[in-house]
């Protein structure tokens, strides 16, 4: 079930966006060499709980932290820890939600480590550019397909790939609601965006293989191939005027 949100509720899901989308600028301003995922988690976690919300991925499904770091060939859901140390080059995909008077934002970026290599450098830029792509196309009238079908053009023409296995969502009270929002598919097909739907639109892009796989921790969701991953995302709101990003930290 879609579930739409009044003027009132979208309020104070720009308000949950806006911590979500500050607690994610703060992790990538402690994205250094030396430091450990577990050090920028708890940046995280200070930062959410200090304005008085709760870290969205905390014990979600038994996530045991914060935010999700995912380093290089990590796509997504990479568990913090003390004993994964950041070194020049890498590339750092962190995932952060927050919940705010009963409204989750959920975003994601992946940050330079240091000076990074051209090709990872493409990759980076390229996913963050079909992020935004699917945003424009996002209007009131269009369907999920053409969200999905932006980002799988825009990537698979400069030879990259969409990860299958996993895709946006619905957000608002609950961290993930219908509709699933994937980041490949058919345009003019899927469920229709109507105003005061909330999605997170998350474009995962692979350099090689589409196809991941999951480690033994059962979260950890690496690229089959080792190859490097890319992962952006905002959370927006369809409205009558066009689409508007709910995770903004200005
Ligand atoms: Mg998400």
């Amino acid at each position: 079930m879609i579930v739409l949100k009044n003027s009132r509720e979208l309020a104070k899901m720009r308000e949950a966006g806006r911590v979500s989308a500050r607690a994610l600028r703060l992790a990538g301003e402690a994205v250094q060499p030396g430091v450990t995922t577990a050090e920028i988690d708890a940046v995280v976690r200070r930062y959410i709980e200090g304005q008085g919300a709760k870290p969205s991925f905390l014990g979600y499904g038994g996530f045991p932290a914060s935010a999700c770091i995912s380093v290089n060939n990590v796509v997504i859901h990479g568990i913090p820890s003390k004993k994964i140390v950041l070194k020049e080059g890498d590339i750092v995909s962190v995932d952060v939600g927050a919940c705010l008077d009963g409204f989750h934002g959920d975003n994601a970026y992946t940050f330079a480590c240091g000076k990074v290599s051209a090709q990872a450098q493409a990759l980076m830029d390229a996913t963050r550019k079909s992020l935004y792509a699917a945003i424009e196309a996002a209007k009131a009238g269009a369907r999920i397909g053409d969200i999905g079908s932006t980002v799988q053009r825009y990537v698979e023409a400069r030879n990259y790939s969409v990860v299958r296995d996993f895709v946006g969502h619905g957000v608002g009270a609950k961290l993930h609601e219908d509709p699933s929002v994937p980041n490949f598919g058919t345009p003019g097909r899927g469920v229709r965006l109507l105003p005061g739907m909330t999605i997170a639109i998350e474009p995962m892009i692979n350099q090689g293989t589409h196809r991941v796989k999951i480690l033994d921790d059962e979260w950890t969701t690496v690229t089959a191939d080792g190859k490097l991953s890319a992962h952006y995302e905002h959370t927006i709101a369809i409205t009558p005027s066009g689409p508007q990003i709910l995770t903004l930290a200005d």
